[in-house]
């Protein structure tokens, strides 16, 4: 995959050993197939990000994961310009942004915008997944500009 979903700067070391729990299990495996799922209430049919036990309307366990399209709308974003986390300090500015899934209502997820000037990001912005492959076992998505 290209770097186009890089965040400039090494991954933390301790963020390369995290491994991911039962509930997110599903998400990461699909990352590293550059596949972006959402889970999904398989009795109201919510979609819920991150993954939770129960579904927060209906109080259901029964779940699953759906693929999506990964076409995104910027909800919300930040620049950040003072790392505080070592490994990162040569990333800045970079983007963390909070992201409305376009096939998932309700679904957002906090993510990265790349592939784009930090000026230019806004609210509203049409985004669309990108992957960053950021070692053998590790694949995160990040999202740029569609267009
Ligand atoms: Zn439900």
């Amino acid at each position: 995959m290209t770097d186009v979903g890089r965040v400039p700067g090494a991954l933390p070391e301790w963020l390369a050993e995290v491994e991911p729990d039962g509930l997110t299990a599903p998400f990461w495996s699909a990352a590293r197939e550059h596949r972006l799922v959402c889970q999904r209430c398989q009795e109201c049919g919510t979609f819920r990000m991150p993954p939770a036990p129960l579904c927060h309307v209906c109080g259901s366990f029964a779940a699953d994961f759906e693929d999506l399209s990964g076409s995104a709308t910027v909800y919300s974003y930040t620049v950040v310009h003072h790392v505080g986390i070592p490994g990162l300090a040569d990333s800045a500015p970079y983007v963390v942004a909070v992201v409305a899934l376009d096939d998932a209502p309700g679904a957002r997820l906090v993510t990265n915008v790349v592939g784009c000037s930090p000026a230019d990001v806004t609210v509203g912005m049409a985004v669309r997944v990108v992957w960053d492959d950021v070692s053998d076992t590790a694949t995160i998505p990040r999202f740029a500009p569609t267009g």
